[in-house]
């Protein structure tokens, strides 16, 4: 019910859009009701049933009385201009009333069309908005496919459920009763029958639908697993030829594949049933009523011209009553998807802010870790144990050591992307979290492992949400010696790199992101040195960029090879979260330990 509040509060911001919805589907139900008595004149003077009435009611106090004033007018048309221009004028009336029923069964959706957009677009935003301010420890790979369906379809389908809820409330039911009114009023032993029809004929296909509904979800199923099971062949196309399994990817493929056929067969096989099954229901229906019906015309109890209101009332219930019981079930699926979304708006996992947060201007003394240990969740295991480390003004720390010994985690502690479990992390002293984040995240350059571009112009990805000054870019560019490169593309700094910066080598996209790093001219750099994968003429570029790009600050790195870092002020070497060994190039090399191990397998 909480959802379905939030729903309202949504609608709520569209409100004169939604009240002119609600209206013209109000609207669109009384004409539709309307239009059906109005069958009745016209096969009176048709069938020349017509009885005259010269008597107009006294007072109109019921049903009865508006039936006989209604007589009464339509008498006295008869008389003054005679059968054929009074037929002319319940023509007009039919054509006027579906007129409007159409008219404003469009001006509906016409009016609705803006809100439901805009509840996309607002939902979309806040889900945005949201996926930005979360904390990078919330996002895992597996989460990511969940967000985007969340982003994408899951706003889709509140939408589609949106419109139903209104039409379901204002409009189906309005046209329902009052079709049902006139029936009942007509002839209610034959509502009756129709009644009995109905159930028996809504219980049959219903069941074909609801088994339908359950094979299209196993069929969608399969196919995921087709996409899925392609997705990963293409991704580890390299390793199955190199291990000759082919053979047995191609057979895993052959059964989903198969699997899917059968399913599909199957489906298909009682879908293409389901038409010309209702339809021949329908019709059983139809013959059923009409021979029942008859029979009381013939009988006496029923005029031949009020039958055929009634069938045409009947014709008028069948669509709303499948709108209506479909609803339901698109409502209950639409709070669901809203449920997910709301899910992810819920959640209140922000990085704590001091409430008296302080500015941090430029960094005076030093940058300490100050017995900090930390594990990425209760259940985990300590993933930096008891690390005290000081990086003084304009110097430079490494952190060396294998794979899974922490180092990316002290440089996303540093960033605040976490906070220690104990211990504290201070610049000047001054604990992070007493900070303003956006004082801290502005004062630090991360240059990390895989260059991260955005689809977008070369000088937009320097710059990167700074104002755009094309004289810094390009000095940007030429202290991270890419200027040349750039200039050579086809529109210098305006040229699109392409998605993820697919355009570019992988020296060329690290020495953009030196780029943007000398550009947004950070006081601390937290560098993710990332020459491994490069050739050497890039590594030697980039390297040289990275030491123009240190030049004056204060850093720390994370060093995968250690012939880059001789020069660090100090060199720390890391093993299972903790710091076992730390002094300068010489001085490691000197004692012979760790670090020397590492250097000399390093030079094999
Ligand atoms: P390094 O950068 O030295 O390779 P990391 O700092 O990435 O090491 O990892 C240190 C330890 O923390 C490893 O045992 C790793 O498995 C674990 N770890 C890293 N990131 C996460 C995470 N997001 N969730 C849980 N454990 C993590």
């Amino acid at each position: 019910m909480g959802n379905f509040r939030r729903l309202l509060g949504y609608l709520g911001r569209y409100r004169p859009w939604v009240v002119a919805a609600i209206f013209s589907n109000v609207l669109t139900a009384v004409f539709t009701v309307v239009s059906i008595p109005l069958l009745i004149p016209f096969f009176q003077i048709l069938f020349d049933q017509a009885e005259l009435v010269t008597k107009a009611p006294e007072s109109i106090s019921g049903v009865e009385d508006v039936q006989q004033w209604l007589n009464y007018t339509f008498s006295q048309y008869l008389t003054t201009y005679g059968k054929e221009t009074t037929l002319g004028y319940v023509c007009i009336a039919i054509l006027s009333a579906f007129l409007l029923k159409n008219l404003f069964r469009y001006l509906a959706l016409f009016f609705m069309a803006p809100a439901r957009n805009g509840i996309i677009r607002d939902l979309r935003t806040e889900l945005y908005a949201q996926l930005l301010s979360l904390p990078l420890g919330y996002f895992s790979e597996e989460r990511k496919g969940d967000l985007m369906a969340r982003i994408t379809s899951d706003t889709q389908e509140v939408e589609a459920s949106i419109l139903n809820v209104l039409e379901a409330v204002f409009r189906e039911p309005l046209i329902i009763i009052g079709s049902l009114s006139i029936m009942i009023y007509v002839s209610p032993a034959l509502t009756g029958f129709v009644f009995l029809l109905l159930i028996f004929t809504g219980v049959v296909i219903g069941g074909i639908g609801r088994r339908l509904k359950r094979a299209s979800a196993g069929v969608q199923e399969r196919l995921g697993d087709i996409v899925s099971h392609t997705e990963e062949t293409l991704g580890g196309l390299r390793i199955i030829k190199a291990f000759g399994a082919e053979g047995y990817q191609g057979d895993r493929f052959a059964t989903i594949n198969d699997d899917h056929r059968y399913r599909l067969t199957r489906l298909l096989w009682r879908r293409d049933l389901s038409s010309p099954l209702t339809e021949f229901l329908g019709i059983a229906t139809v013959a059923l009523l009409l021979w029942y019906g008859s029979r009381q015309v013939f009988s006496g109890a029923l005029e031949a011209e009020t039958f055929i209101a009634f069938i045409f009332a009947f014709y008028n219930v069948i669509d709303p009553s499948k709108n209506f019981s479909k609803a339901y079930y698109n409502i209950q699926r639409g709070l669901g998807a809203l449920e997910r979304v709301a899910q992810l708006l819920d959640i209140d996992q922000h990085l704590p802010e001091a409430e008296d947060a302080i500015a941090l201007g430029q960094l005076k003394s030093d940058i300490a870790f100050n017995a900090v240990s930390f594990s990425y969740g209760p259940k985990q295991p300590q993933a930096i144990r008891e690390v005290s480390l000081t990086i003084p003004r304009g110097k430079s720390v490494a952190l060396v050591g294998a794979s899974g010994a922490g180092k990316s985690t002290m440089a996303d502690l540093l960033a605040r992307f976490y906070d220690p479990v104990e211990g504290s992390v201070t610049v000047d002293g001054i604990d992070l979290r007493k900070y303003k984040i956006k004082d801290l995240r502005q004062a630090m350059g991360i240059v990390s492992q895989e260059a991260i571009l955005f689809n977008d112009s070369v000088a937009s990805n320097i710059a990167f949400g700074r104002e755009i000054d094309a004289a810094r870019i390009e000095q940007a560019a030429r202290i991270a010696n890419a200027h040349e490169f750039i200039s050579q593309m086809e529109r210098g700094y305006d040229t699109n790199i392409g998605d993820r910066g697919s355009k570019l080598s992988g020296g060329q996209r690290q020495r953009l992101t030196i780029a943007r790093a000398v550009y947004h001219d950070p006081e601390i750099l937290i560098l993710d040195e990332a020459t491994s994968a490069l050739d050497s003429e890039s590594e030697r570029l980039v390297q040289d960029a990275l030491n123009k790009l240190m030049t004056g600050r204060t850093a720390l790195i994370i060093a995968h090879r250690l012939s880059t870092i001789q020069q660090a002020d100090e060199i720390v070497v890391m093993e299972q979260g903790r710091i076992v060994e730390r002094g300068t190039h010489l001085e490691l090399l000197e004692v012979g330990g760790h670090y020397a191990k590492l250097v000399e397998l390093q030079e094999l």
